[in-house]
Protein backbone atom coordinates (compact mmCIF):
# COMPACT_ATOMS: atom_id res chain seq x y z
CA UNK A 1 0.00 0.00 0.00
CA UNK A 2 1.68 3.18 -0.88
CA UNK A 3 1.67 6.29 1.56
CA UNK A 4 -0.46 8.92 1.88
CA UNK A 5 0.11 12.13 0.60
CA UNK A 6 1.74 14.77 1.79
CA UNK A 7 0.34 18.28 2.13
CA UNK A 8 2.49 19.60 -0.91
CA UNK A 9 2.09 16.40 -3.01
CA UNK A 10 -1.95 17.24 -2.87
CA UNK A 11 -0.44 20.96 -3.82
CA UNK A 12 1.45 19.72 -6.77
CA UNK A 13 -1.40 17.37 -7.85
CA UNK A 14 -4.10 20.38 -7.39
CA UNK A 15 -6.34 18.28 -5.07
CA UNK A 16 -5.49 21.10 -2.56
CA UNK A 17 -5.50 24.96 -4.26
CA UNK A 18 -2.51 27.05 -3.92
CA UNK A 19 -1.06 30.09 -6.17
CA UNK A 20 1.11 28.63 -8.03
CA UNK A 21 3.96 30.35 -9.92
CA UNK A 22 6.01 27.71 -11.57
CA UNK A 23 5.68 23.57 -12.32
CA UNK A 24 7.27 21.55 -14.23
CA UNK A 25 8.24 17.75 -14.27
CA UNK A 26 10.06 17.70 -11.19
CA UNK A 27 8.81 20.43 -9.16
CA UNK A 28 5.67 22.97 -8.15
CA UNK A 29 6.27 26.33 -6.46
CA UNK A 30 3.29 28.70 -5.14
CA UNK A 31 3.15 31.30 -2.41
CA UNK A 32 3.49 30.13 1.40
CA UNK A 33 0.29 30.92 3.09
CA UNK A 34 1.84 32.48 5.83
CA UNK A 35 4.28 34.58 4.11
CA UNK A 36 7.32 36.00 6.35
CA UNK A 37 8.35 38.58 3.83
CA UNK A 38 7.01 40.57 0.84
CA UNK A 39 8.12 37.44 -1.67
CA UNK A 40 7.95 33.98 0.10
CA UNK A 41 7.32 31.53 -2.20
CA UNK A 42 7.88 27.61 -1.52
CA UNK A 43 9.88 25.05 -4.07
CA UNK A 44 8.49 21.92 -3.94
CA UNK A 45 10.24 18.60 -5.28
CA UNK A 46 6.78 16.23 -7.11
CA UNK A 47 8.71 13.50 -5.20
CA UNK A 48 8.07 13.65 -1.63
CA UNK A 49 11.38 13.51 0.15
CA UNK A 50 10.80 14.10 3.40
CA UNK A 51 13.62 16.81 4.40
CA UNK A 52 16.96 16.92 3.04
CA UNK A 53 18.45 14.56 5.68
CA UNK A 54 17.05 12.00 3.88
CA UNK A 55 17.38 13.10 0.62
CA UNK A 56 20.15 10.38 -1.10
CA UNK A 57 22.68 10.46 -4.00
CA UNK A 58 19.49 9.47 -6.33
CA UNK A 59 17.92 13.05 -5.60
CA UNK A 60 21.02 15.33 -6.82
CA UNK A 61 19.85 16.17 -10.01
CA UNK A 62 16.40 17.08 -8.03
CA UNK A 63 18.02 19.28 -5.34
CA UNK A 64 20.50 21.17 -7.93
CA UNK A 65 17.12 21.81 -10.24
CA UNK A 66 15.30 22.97 -6.56
CA UNK A 67 17.65 25.66 -6.48
CA UNK A 68 18.05 26.65 -10.05
CA UNK A 69 13.98 27.64 -9.81
CA UNK A 70 14.85 29.71 -7.13
CA UNK A 71 17.33 31.58 -9.15
CA UNK A 72 14.80 31.65 -12.00
CA UNK A 73 12.10 33.06 -10.01
CA UNK A 74 13.96 35.66 -8.11
CA UNK A 75 14.72 36.97 -11.17
CA UNK A 76 10.51 36.84 -12.03
CA UNK A 77 9.55 37.97 -8.96
CA UNK A 78 11.86 41.08 -9.23
CA UNK A 79 14.17 40.18 -6.36
CA UNK A 80 17.20 42.65 -7.81
CA UNK A 81 18.59 43.71 -4.21
CA UNK A 82 18.37 40.14 -3.02
CA UNK A 83 16.77 37.27 -1.37
CA UNK A 84 17.36 34.17 0.73
CA UNK A 85 16.99 30.63 0.36
CA UNK A 86 16.03 28.30 2.97
CA UNK A 87 15.68 24.57 3.78
CA UNK A 88 14.10 23.49 7.61
CA UNK A 89 15.20 20.46 8.83
CA UNK A 90 13.67 18.54 11.53
CA UNK A 91 12.36 20.29 14.85
CA UNK A 92 14.81 22.26 16.02
CA UNK A 93 15.19 23.53 12.24
CA UNK A 94 11.52 24.59 12.02
CA UNK A 95 10.33 22.40 10.01
CA UNK A 96 6.60 21.74 10.53
CA UNK A 97 6.16 19.74 6.94
CA UNK A 98 7.38 16.57 6.37
CA UNK A 99 7.98 17.22 2.47
CA UNK A 100 11.33 18.71 1.53
CA UNK A 101 11.19 22.50 0.58
CA UNK A 102 12.93 25.47 -0.33
CA UNK A 103 11.69 28.75 0.98
CA UNK A 104 12.05 31.72 -1.22
CA UNK A 105 12.51 34.84 0.74
CA UNK A 106 12.20 38.40 -0.27
CA UNK A 107 11.50 41.85 -1.18
CA UNK A 108 12.50 43.63 2.33
CA UNK A 109 16.29 43.28 4.03
CA UNK A 110 16.35 39.91 5.79
CA UNK A 111 18.26 39.91 9.66
CA UNK A 112 21.18 37.48 10.03
CA UNK A 113 21.46 35.40 11.95
CA UNK A 114 18.12 33.85 11.67
CA UNK A 115 15.80 33.60 14.69
P1 LIG B 1 8.52 24.56 7.21
O1 LIG B 1 8.16 25.15 8.53
O2 LIG B 1 9.93 24.86 6.73
O3 LIG B 1 8.22 23.08 7.16
O4 LIG B 1 7.62 25.29 6.14
C1 LIG B 1 6.31 24.93 5.88
C2 LIG B 1 5.68 26.11 5.25
O5 LIG B 1 4.50 25.69 4.59
C3 LIG B 1 5.28 27.22 6.21
O6 LIG B 1 5.93 28.43 5.87
C4 LIG B 1 3.77 27.32 6.04
O7 LIG B 1 3.28 28.64 6.16
C5 LIG B 1 3.58 26.74 4.66
N1 LIG B 1 2.27 26.16 4.39
C6 LIG B 1 1.57 25.31 5.17
N2 LIG B 1 0.41 24.97 4.58
C7 LIG B 1 0.38 25.61 3.38
C8 LIG B 1 -0.54 25.67 2.31
N3 LIG B 1 -1.71 24.97 2.34
N4 LIG B 1 -0.24 26.44 1.24
C9 LIG B 1 0.91 27.16 1.21
N5 LIG B 1 1.83 27.14 2.19
C10 LIG B 1 1.58 26.38 3.27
Amino acid sequence: MSAPKTLFQKIADKEVSARLVHEDALCVAFHDISPQAPVHVLIVPRKPIPRVAEATAEDQAILGHLLLVAGQLSRELGLVKGFRVVINNGPDGGETVPHLHVHLLGGRALGWPPG
